[in-house]
């Protein structure tokens, strides 16, 4: 099978590429290098350029005869979106038609879409499953919300089929050492604690000890990028078996607050984490909580590492070799 990957040089992107490489595809990367690694594309062929140049989409796709496109590039932090909405919406929406327009045009007509919780907004209740509203709180989510309309729209008129995949919180790095986290600036919590425990920087600040639940701090969904690969791969399988297009919640179904991730980051690194307590994020529900029920039963999804302890355990493993300069 050949597989375009548009990101495949990004955090999730990257552990995609390698594990398609795995199961023997083809497989090109598209990535503007905006904020991926160049080193982190572990299998096939990498394309440095942008989803933006109409002129270069259709050359690869003269060449290519893909049978699928998995689209990761997306710009992803929520506060930069409102603050910068137009860079949101124009490389989030506007490029993304470009390339879904691309597609139609050679007839390349599989879509595997990185989509969001943040869709969803203010949780109605918990956990969220497929037929939670969508109503977005922020630009970044109304962008993954409007592509997932348009790809509702091209698939009725186009035939274009696709999967969207809404993530909560992904989390951890490849089990074998190989890739990881590796944003600039990092926002996620996660890595941030790994970097408090390697002394990469001075603490970890916890946005907010006042929310509704047993803590006081924010509850999440972590779920591992190795099981998050998998789930787009038996996605691509479903619409390689003919299956019509979905949109599936991934998460383990399990929440844990910001306390409990670095108590156990504590646990799994043997260091003191220094932590700052403060004030609210703008934007942050409560608990995010997902119920993947539909993706376990339809595409046969089964998580491997849903445990905390050993996702943050392939971070931390991760974060070691950074820490060492071989990141
Ligand atoms: N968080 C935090 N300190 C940080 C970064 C994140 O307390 O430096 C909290 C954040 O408020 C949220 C959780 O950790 O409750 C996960 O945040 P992240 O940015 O990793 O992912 P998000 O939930 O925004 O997708």
């Amino acid at each position: 099978m050949k597989v375009l990957v548009v990101g495949g040089a990004g955090y999730i992107g990257s552990h995609m590429v390698k594990r398609l490489g795995q199961l023997g595809c083809t497989v090109t990367t598209l990535d503007n290098l905006s904020s991926g690694h160049a080193d982190a594309v572990l299998a096939g062929e990498l394309v440095v350029g942008d989803i933006a140049d109409t002129a270069l989409l259709h050359s690869l796709f003269e060449r290519g005869r893909f049978d699928a496109v998995m689209h990761f590039a997306s710009f992803i932090q929520v506060g930069e979106s409102v603050q910068h909405p137009a860079k949101y919406y124009e490389n989030n929406v506007t490029n993304t038609l470009n390339l879904l327009n691309a597609m139609k045009a050679f007839g390349v007509l599989r879509f595997i879409f990185s989509s969001t919780a943040a869709t969803f907004g203010e949780p109605q209740y918990s956990p969220i499953d497929e037929a939670h509203p969508q109503r977005p709180i922020n630009p970044y989510g109304r962008t993954k919300l409007m592509v997932e309309q348009a790809l509702a729209d091209y698939d009725t008129a186009y035939g274009l089929k696709s999967v969207c995949l809404r993530y909560f919180n992904a989390a951890g790095a490849d089990p074998e050492g190989q890739l990881g986290e590796r944003h600039d600036p990092e926002t996620h919590l996660i890595p941030l604690v790994l970097q408090a425990a390697s002394g990469r920087r001075p603490n970890i600040s916890v946005f907010g000890t006042d929310y509704d639940t047993p803590d006081g701090t924010c509850i999440r969904d972590y779920i591992h990028i190795a099981d998050l690969c998998e789930a787009h791969w038996l996605a691509l399988q479903s619409l390689v078996a003919g299956q019509d297009s979905q949109a599936y919640n991934l998460g383990n179904g399990n929440g844990f607050s910001v306390q409990e991730v670095i108590d156990a980051a504590g646990r799994v690194t043997g260091r003191p984490i220094p932590v700052q307590y403060g004030a609210r994020r703008a934007g942050d529900p409560a608990r995010l909580v997902a119920d993947s029920r539909n993706a376990r039963e339809k595409l046969g999804w089964q998580p491997q590492f849903p445990d905390l302890e050993t996702i943050i355990g392939h971070a931390w493993q991760f974060e070691e070799k950074c820490r060492a300069g071989r990141g």
